[in-house]
């Protein structure tokens, strides 16, 4: 029985230090604390998020709309960027049905024009397509069904208050049919060792993601098993049919939070290889903004993207290149401006690769600016 409260909060909206190049989110909000989808493996579980009594205690935020709109109102700081909403709970859990937090956050999301990332394991979110789809006319607006098995009675077992898989299918065709502003798409994570990671499991995500009319799937095989959280998903594990996991679970760990590298890039090799079949991107587009920091948006997701692309077929992550890409959102002024002074060496993190490896994308802004002012005498 889950036992929901209205509780006061102070803050409403964190902004990250740098954003997330997965989401692209630059800031989180989170209107409700604890999460009655009450998935065994949920990482919110863990000691460092302090929630006490995760999923049997739900607490609403009060008057979280009114005080995000303010706080919109009243920032100077703030840029528009993509707010990504929930994180640690789900948006649409289901009190959201009968209270409409996360619509009347939405609302002044809208209000504002700020984009939005959105993850959710529940068609709840079908309901409020019409401000889903105002935002992404106004700025830029993605959907991520969050989904780790097509096995109905495994989903059951692993996330017993979510809408089943075949229903968040459903919602992300409906969206892609009703929506097309929209870029809606799979969050293949986690998955999980033993139970979701054979080829047949993995494929047919895949295959109905696309069927489904996904623009995206991203995947992660990055199941984390972590002090409290570990216990919780073990005991559940041990107590169910699924019970002989755990003996080879606890062994690929071997006490670890991460499962090993090996594992992961033998995963990823084969995911790559089946969005490849399936012709399905596995990044999400950005946001662009219009102002001064469009060219360091774009060139930043081309640095990060090819990062993660080089990380998915070779194993090893490129450090200088990744954090050439996350500081580049911390520019102060437009890139452009940088490359015709000549001073992209003074750029945090780039070196002469980069250097090289860019030039030809701001060659084209260049191209393009002087054609937009070409247009106004045609
Ligand atoms: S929906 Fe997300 S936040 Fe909620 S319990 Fe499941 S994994 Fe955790």
């Amino acid at each position: 029985m889950v036992n929901y409260r209205y509780k006061e909060f102070k803050s409403v909206i964190n902004k990250l230090k740098y954003p997330d190049s997965w989401f692209w989110s630059r800031y989180t909000l989170n209107s409700y604390s604890g999460c009655a989808h009450a998935c065994i493996y949920c990482d919110a579980r863990s000691d460092r998020y302090y929630l006490e009594d995760f999923e049997n205690e739900v607490i609403i935020k009060q008057d979280f709309d009114k005080k995000l709109d303010l706080r919109l109102k009243r920032a100077r700081t703030l840029l528009p960027d993509v707010i990504a909403a929930g994180g640690i709970n789900d948006s649409y859990q289901p009190v959201e049905k009968e209270v409409e937090q996360t619509r009347k956050v939405l609302q002044v999301i809208a209000k504002h024009k700020f984009p939005l990332n959105i993850a959710t394991k529940s068609k709840l979110i079908t309901r409020d397509i019409d401000i889903l789809n105002n935002i992404a006319e106004d700025s830029w607006c993605t959907i991520g069904f969050s989904i780790s098995t097509i096995n109905e009675e495994l989903a059951n077992f692993l996330e017993p208050y979510s809408s089943p898989p075949s229903e968040r299918f459903n919602a992300l065709k409906m969206i892609k049919k009703g929506a097309s502003n929209i870029q809606v798409g799979t969050y293949f994570m986690p998955i999980i060792p033993f139970l979701a990671d054979d080829d047949y499991n993995m494929g047919d995500v895949i295959k109905q993601s696309k069927n489904a009319g996904a623009d995206f799937i991203l995947f992660s095989p990055g199941l984390t098993l972590r002090d409290s959280q570990a216990a919780y998903f073990i005991k559940k594990l041990r107590n169910s049919k699924y019970k002989q996991t755990v003996k080879p679970l606890l062994e690929l760990y071997k006490g670890q939070i991460y499962p090993p590298g090996h594992y992961v890039r033998n995963l990823h090799l084969k995911l790559l290889k089946l969005c490849e079949k399936y012709n399905l991107a596995v990044r999400v587009k950005r946001w662009i903004p219009s102002d001064y920091r469009k060219w360091n948006y774009k060139i930043s997701e081309l640095l990060l993207n090819k990062e993660y692309m080089n990380s998915l077929r070779t194993g090893k992550s490129n450090k200088k290149l990744m954090w050439a890409g996350l500081n580049l959102n911390n520019l102060e002024e437009s890139i452009v401006d940088v490359y015709n002074r000549g001073d992209l060496h003074m750029v945090k993190n780039f070196n002469s690769k980069i250097i090289e490896f860019i030039a030809p994308y701001l060659e084209k802004s260049k191209e393009l600016k002087q054609k937009q002012g070409l247009e106004k005498f045609l």
